[in-house]
């Protein structure tokens, strides 16, 4: 924080709390803060005095300023006080490294009470003390008084400052969409909100500015960005807020590789700028195709800090004939019938216990794994596991071959669908690797994974819904696919070629966190029409939805592509948070709730009224 320029003098003060150093001794101060700690020793009261840039010691002597004494007397924790008197060195021995300001104290002349403070709900000045979220999001004022709090709002305001830089040096334009707008969907519900003026009809708050970035390449911006708040109605998994923050991008007259070579150029300064000492592990960033990062991690967004790679066991399971051979019923049957065989090396793990091996079947289970095989290897290579005895000794070796497992490894397997294995083995290897500390928590390692499915057939709805964006474009080399229909657009089948298009969609993927995703778009008209048609949209309603996007596109789109990167998660994995409620002043919970505000509560009559609505009530769930 020392960088940042101080606040000018007022009335209130002349230096800041973090200010003060050896070479102020003798000159005179006013500071003003919230009392961190007071100690008092009769004839001498100690106060740490706080504000956001540090922490100042001053001292009251009763001889020198009784009535500063008498008023030091009666302050508490998070008074609100000014004080003035004479920086002075403070005694050899009696320094406190630990502070900026800690080779000096303020002697006080005058202290004066600005306003009193009750005693707060937890503890602000002891940094270890476990303190219930919820208290904390109750009382988020005082939560942000906390050093930890206030530093990781601090670094987000720099990565915010460092984004806007590196967008400005290389010629983008920062534009403001509106938050009232039309349905953009991104996979969630939208929030609606009742329109007064034209009663009857509603705005939705944008899932993303997808569509008005895309307008601004046909208006000719070329270069955009912007920090974008987005509103997005899901249930709350994980670490999920209805608003959160992204940054959004979109440029023209650009290919993947010229988005990505951006991207990866600002995200690189963005890095050093707000992060300095976090070392990036790999420049260039490593790209992998989709279904590579699938079949070595098991995950879209692979946390490349460790190896620990999967393998596929088939060629190990199967008899020259090509046919499954390997004597395990369960490995055999999920070949034959189409499955995968897959396995992943726990590096000194052979000897886990009982208890650590019932508790990896347990998450493999609980991550969909029918069960989970494990093959501890011996001395001198044999497998050991409740199914080794199934496995002839030379497909034992082949097994420990494609494992790359020697003595003392423990060898697991997932045999079951396609897609079942690659998943619970990748969950399975973040699991492992944070239980066996693999990953340098220091380490910033940033990956891309492109070329994802266009499309998935959705049983349920008769359609293909976009994977990604359902504005993406389809590789050039897979184009033919979308087209070569019988030219019926209310024709969808499972069959249809256009299930094996890939996307121009790449994401960002940093320490094995979705960080942000984009996609050189569509921006042929008819070929957005298909696409959209794929996607179970009528003419009709593709002209209700996007009809302003379909009509702009006939006034001459250029090509054009983006991305957007949460800036929460960005700023939650640079200060080593867990969730993203540590690096956002005002989050909500689980359940959508402002515990401090008291959101969402019921409107007001006036408020149904003026709006023409009122509550009928929530259909039961049946
Ligand atoms: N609008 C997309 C999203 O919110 C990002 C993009 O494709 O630019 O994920």
């Amino acid at each position: 924080m020392s960088a940042e320029p101080a606040p000018l003098a007022t009335p209130y003060r002349t230096h800041t709390c973090g200010q003060l150093r050896v070479d102020d001794d003798g000159r005179d101060a006013k500071l003003a803060g919230w009392v961190h700690r007071r100690r008092d020793y009769g004839k001498l009261v100690f106060i740490d005095l706080r504000d956001r840039h540090g922490i100042t010691q001053v001292v009251v002597d009763a001889a020198d300023a009784p009535e500063a004494h008498a008023t030091a007397s009666r302050v508490r924790s998070e008074f609100v006080i000014v004080v003035e008197g004479a920086v002075a060195r403070r005694q050899p021995g009696t320094e406190n490294p630990k502070l900026a300001t800690g080779a000096v104290e303020l002697q006080a002349r005058m202290v004066t009470i600005l306003n009193e403070a009750k005693t707060p709900p937890f503890y602000l000045n002891d940094p270890d003390a476990p303190i219930d979220e919820s208290l904390r999001l109750r009382y988020r004022y005082l939560d942000i008084r906390r050093e930890a709090m206030l530093s990781r709002l601090v670094m987000r305001s720099r990565l915010v400052h460092a984004i806007r830089e590196a967008h400005h040096a290389s010629g983008f334009v920062e534009v403001e969409t509106p938050n009232l707008i039309k349905s953009t969907p991104e996979g969630a519900r939208d929030f609606i909100v009742p329109s007064r003026l034209q009663p009857g009809t509603v705005y939705a708050l944008p899932q993303s500015p997808q569509q008005l970035k895309q307008l601004l390449m046909v208006a000719g911006v070329d270069r955009y960005f912007q920090i974008a708040r987005c509103f997005r109605d899901e249930d709350m998994r994980g670490d999920r807020q209805p608003e959160f923050t992204q940054l959004d991008l979109e440029m023209s007259f650009v290919d993947e590789a010229a988005v990505m070579g951006f991207v990866e150029q600002m995200v690189i300064e963005v890095s050093r700028a707000t992060v300095p000492d976090r070392p990036i592990r790999a420049i260039p960033f490593p790209v992998f195709e989709y279904e590579d990062a699938m079949e070595r991690y098991g995950s879209d967004k692979p946390d490349i800090r460790f190896g620990m790679e999967l393998f596929d066991l088939a060629p190990a399971l199967t008899g020259p004939d090509g046919s499954p051979a390997s004597g395990f019923r369960v490995f055999d049957e999920t070949l034959a019938g189409g499955g995968r065989v897959k396995g992943m090396t726990g590096p000194g793990l052979g000897g886990a216990s009982r208890r650590e091996i019932d508790e990896l079947t347990e998450i493999a289970k609980r991550f969909g794994a029918r069960g989970l095989v494990h093959l501890a290897v011996q001395p001198g290579g044999e497998l050991h596991g409740p199914i080794a005895k199934f496995l002839a000794p030379e497909t034992q070796a082949a097994v420990r071959a494609a494992a790359r497992a020697g003595e003392g490894d423990l060898i697991l397997v997932i045999a079951d669908k396609a897609e079942t294995t690659n998943d619970v083995l990748g969950r399975l290897r973040v699991e492992l690797g944070a239980r066996l500390g693999l990953a340098d928590p220091n380490e910033l390692a940033y990956c891309w994974v492109h070329h994802f499915p266009m499309y998935q057939w959705d049983a349920e709805h008769g359609r293909w819904d976009a994977t990604h964006n359902p504005f993406s474009g389809v590789v050039p080399e897979d184009e033919a696919l979308l087209t070569t229909t019988s030219g019926d657009l209310d024709v969808r089948d499972p069959g249809d070629p256009a299930g094996r298009a890939k996307a121009m969609q790449y994401d960002i993927a940093l320490n094995g966190w979705e960080l942000g995703g984009g996609s050189v778009r569509i921006w042929n008209r008819d070929l957005l029409a298909r696409s959209f048609n794929l996607q179970g949209y009528s003419i009709e309603q593709m002209k209700e939805r996007f009809g302003a996007i379909l009509e702009a596109f006939e006034y001459g789109a250029p090509p054009h592509g983006g991305i957007a990167l949460g800036i929460d998660r960005w700023a939650a994995l640079f200060a080593n948070q867990a969730t993203i409620r540590e690096v956002m002043a005002f989050p909500k919970t689980q359940s959508g709730s402002d515990l401090m505000l008291e959101a969402p509560s019921a409107p007001e009559e006036e408020q149904f009224q003026e709006l023409g609505l009122r509550f009928v009530g929530v259909p039961e769930k049946r």
